[in-house]
């Protein structure tokens, strides 16, 4: 997956390249290129490395002027991440330039078609293939650039959002997709191509995201055409009106958007059940969910597919469905279920979860559910994302743009909207009383407050990350509710400390991983003070007498976990099913404190991307 932007306007166009990719940087980073068109020459520049490398290499190496431009920020699926193999591609004859972000998968043998044709490769990359294989039909079938890019896309297999401009002709980009997102900023004589709406947003508010199989020409002093791919027929898209601002895209003070987020947490919280938590009146109200209300409660089981933290949340929301709402739940990776022959019936109801709303895997469990009729809810955070519009119905989280490669606001708002649903079926099946339901609401409705409270706990929790930073490994255990939060702890310190780390159920800890404890094991244990407290308190008397060193996590207040633990983090007191929103918090601060102690980029971490949209 990768950052793709493009311009065409009466503006210079590599600011507004540069800057875009910077803010796409989260969907891949190892290694970046721009073209820009100035009198009927193309200037590129491209290089391995970040966005700033290539900045840096721009202004060191070659023009950057012209108001025609195409710019990637890559992560590399097809070859090394080298200077050649990275993007803008250009055809044969120099004329086709183009920026991709997928895969095509028969590549190859496209590939070996055009070298028995005579064209030559200089990278190993797909995407200079595809670039080649347009360039081949449109000479041959001497096509315009639209109707080659159609009938190339016609020929590939696999995913794609493309940008691709002819050089003798300086006014107009050719845009589509599949699979991957894009996005059309229509400015006033000016358009704008992007994987999101954020490197646009402070130019204009108005976007066409185009569908899949569609194809965009997009020139100078026109309006921008769609159509099909498949049949060339006109496709009248509608023209969206966007709702972010550029505050929320940027870092507003903090050192990195990881903590900003962290931050953000009790605004997202709120955000994402304002208008929906309803306390006064003792009602949920999400309208995803109000007309497919039948659809739940009649469910066999509801599936739940998710990847990596959403997953997590998943998981959480498995406890939350089961206990209150009384629905069986099973929690799934999107990348297994896909790939399992799975049984569904249509009577089932398939909850995807995504942040981006654009997870490859989780997009083809979707496909594979509805192929088989069963009833699919989206759960995302990014709107107008893939999985949205592929869902059903659904329901988005508002936690707002997360940049940061490790999620924070995004798992906690997820939680949250997944206990709405929760409580809502519960009331609807009639399982919880009308007080009962008040009561839930009234204690949610405190749960940005509380958050906010625990975040009090940032600079004690910075003392502790000290004392562990140069720590190899580190075990995190939970019970119920808790044993998600553990697992999600452990990914995020391994995701941007690079430290290994591993989530337990804390009873499983007897069944094998007690044996790596001594007196150089740290062990975060959730012992808050709802769930199996009892239990808990033993399993750390467990450790304690195997000289592990304890990290608690406990409720205010809490005196016996403070006798036996090192380190003791206090959170709120809050209902059993919504610690989870509260215990995860300092667990989020614990890994990024040490991993800026440790010096490692925390908001991109190596080897990760934000969205995952290939498999
Ligand atoms: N498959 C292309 C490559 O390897 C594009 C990858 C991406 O989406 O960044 O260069």
């Amino acid at each position: 997956m990768c950052g793709i932007v493009g311009y065409i306007g009466h503006r210079q166009a590599y600011p507004i390249i540069l800057k875009g990719l910077q803010r796409l940087e989260y969907r891949g980073y190892d290694s970046a290129g721009v073209a820009l068109i100035n009198e009927n020459e193309v200037n590129f520049c491209k290089t391995k490395g970040k966005v700033a490398d290539l900045a840096a290499k721009v202004s060191s190496k070659i023009s950057d002027k012209g108001n025609l431009g195409i710019g990637h920020t890559r992560w590399a699926t097809h070859g090394v991440p080298n200077d050649t193999n990275s993007h803008p591609h250009v055809s044969n004859s120099g004329n086709l330039v183009i920026i991709h972000n997928g895969i095509i998968e028969n590549y190859e043998s496209i590939k070996k078609e055009l070298i028995n044709r005579g064209y030559t490769f200089s990278s190993d990359t797909d995407t200079e293939v595809l670039v080649n294989l347009i360039e081949e039909i449109k000479i041959r079938e001497n096509l315009k650039l639209g109707r080659a890019v159609r009938q190339a896309l016609r020929e590939v297999v696999g995913a794609y959002a493309i940008a691709v401009f002819d050089k003798t002709r300086p006014d107009e980009i050719i845009a589509a997709k599949l699979g991957s997102p894009l996005a059309i900023g229509i400015g006033e004589d000016e358009f704008f191509i992007a994987s999101d709406a954020s490197p646009f947003i402070e130019y204009t508010k108005n976007a066409i995201y185009l569908e899949d199989e569609e194809l965009a020409i997009i020139k100078r002093g026109h309006e921008v055409k769609v159509r099909k791919i498949k049949d060339d027929s006109l496709v009248n898209s509608t023209i969206q009106e966007l709702k972010i601002n550029i505050d929320q895209i940027e870092k507003g003070g903090y050192d990195h958007f990881m903590l900003k987020e962290i931050y953000e947490q009790p605004n997202a919280i709120l955000d994402t059940f304002r208008g929906r938590l309803l306390v006064n009146e003792g009602i949920v109200k999400l309208s995803g969910l109000e007309n497919h209300l039948d659809k739940f409660i009649n469910a066999r089981r509801i599936i739940i597919v998710a990847c990596g933290t959403s997953w997590h949340a998943g998981l959480v929301a498995e406890y939350i469905f089961e206990d209150l709402a009384r629905i069986p739940v099973e929690v799934e990776y999107a990348s297994e279920f896909r790939y399992r022959n799975p049984i569904i019936y249509e009577d089932d109801v398939l909850i995807a979860i995504s942040q981006s709303g654009e997870t490859a895997d989780t997009l083809a469990a979707i496909k594979l559910a509805k192929s088989k009729g069963a009833f699919v809810f989206g759960v995302c955070n990014v709107v107008g994302s893939t999985i949205s519009r592929e869902s059903h119905s659904g329901a988005y989280t508002h936690a707002g743009p997360e940049i940061g490669v490790a999620s924070t606001k995004a798992f906690t708002t997820q939680i949250t909207l997944l206990s709405l649903m929760a409580l809502r079926l519960a009331s609807a099946k009639g399982i919880i009383s009308k007080s009962q339901l008040r009561e839930h609401l009234i204690e949610l409705e405190l749960i940005p407050e509380k958050v906010k409270k625990g975040l009090q706990s940032d600079a004690y929790i910075q003392e502790v990350s000290k004392v562990y930073k140069d720590t190899a490994n580190f075990l995190y255990l939970g019970r119920g509710y808790n044993f998600p939060v553990a697992l999600e702890g452990a990914l995020k310190l391994k995701e941007i400390s690079y430290i290994h780390a591993e989530g337990y159920p804390a009873a499983e800890m007897k069944h094998g991983p007690i044996a790596l404890i001594d007196e150089n094991m740290p062990i975060v244990v959730i012992a808050t003070k709802k769930g199996h407290y009892e239990k808990v308190v033993s399993n750390i008397q467990e450790i304690k007498s195997r000289k592990g060193k304890i990290i608690a996590i406990v409720t205010e207040g809490d005196t016996s976990v403070k006798e036996l633990a090192d380190h003791v983090i206090e959170v709120p007191e809050t209902t059993e099913f919504l610690t989870p929103l509260l215990t995860t918090i300092p667990l989020q601060l614990l890994s990024y404190h040490i991993a800026v102690m440790l010096d490692k980029n925390v908001d991109q971490p190596r080897n990760l991307a934000k969205s995952v949209t290939v498999e």
